[in-house]
């Protein structure tokens, strides 16, 4: 049986979340380098948030040092650019909010929306992110990125890192962000409620099916 997908996006038609999207404009504005391998998966939070703000970019690819458009952007004295990276001369995204951009600039935080092997793979073959001034957090509570596989930076999904970066900045005092944590909550509960449908006899390993129990409390 093939499955209907949700053309933009990709998910199941049952899954699919964006009747529930309310977009916003953010600042910082965020780019999102999504690795091909990380857009394939079943469930994309870069994509997510993407979809959720008028201006972020998502784009696609292991290498960015010939990507065109990345190139301008990261060239656009407009624009003071950040990668979230750990690093020995990170900066604190605290530190930030301390040193606001000059006049007329944008902060543009950009992430990398991979593993944490892919990740670094990444910044390994891009001479222009390694040139990116680095920030980076430490998150205070436990990802809710449950049906989740593999560890991705801080081990947070890209949709909760930028969701805490928005909380620290204090950029949005009407909360609008608080909305993508919404939907992302949504979506984990509406993709754990059809796997455990969709596998009867619960194939699914304990921890997520005690996880699930404590999501419906
Ligand atoms: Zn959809």
């Amino acid at each position: 049986m093939t499955r209907a997908l949700c053309l933009t996006c990709r998910k199941a038609k049952l899954t699919c979340y964006c009747q529930d999207l309310e977009k916003f404009t953010s600042n910082p504005q965020f780019i999102i380098l999504l690795h091909p391998k990380e857009s394939r998966k079943a469930i994309n939070t870069g994509r997510m948030a993407f979809l959720q703000l008028n201006n972020a970019l998502l784009l696609t690819g292991s290498s960015f040092d010939e990507h065109e458009l990345f190139q301008q952007l990261i060239r656009d004295p407009q624009k003071r650019c950040f990668l979230l990276f750990p690093g020995p001369e990170a900066l604190d995204i605290s530190d930030c909010k301390h040193n606001p951009p000059k006049a007329g600039q944008q902060d543009v935080f950009i992430i990398l929306d991979a593993t944490w092997a892919m990740a670094k793979k990444m910044y390994r073959l891009s001479r222009c992110l390694q040139e990116l001034p680095q920030l980076m957090f430490r998150p205070q509570q436990p990802s809710q990125f449950v049906i989740r596989q593999q560890p991705h930076l801080d081990c947070f999904s890209t949709i909760e890192t930028i969701h805490h970066i928005i909380e620290v900045m204090g950029t949005h005092p009407a909360g609008e962000h608080h909305r993508l944590m919404k939907v992302f909550r949504d979506m984990v509960q509406k993709q754990i409620n059809f796997e455990l449908r969709h596998s009867p006899e619960s194939s699914l390993p304990h921890d997520r099916a005690d996880r699930f129990a404590l999501h419906n409390d």
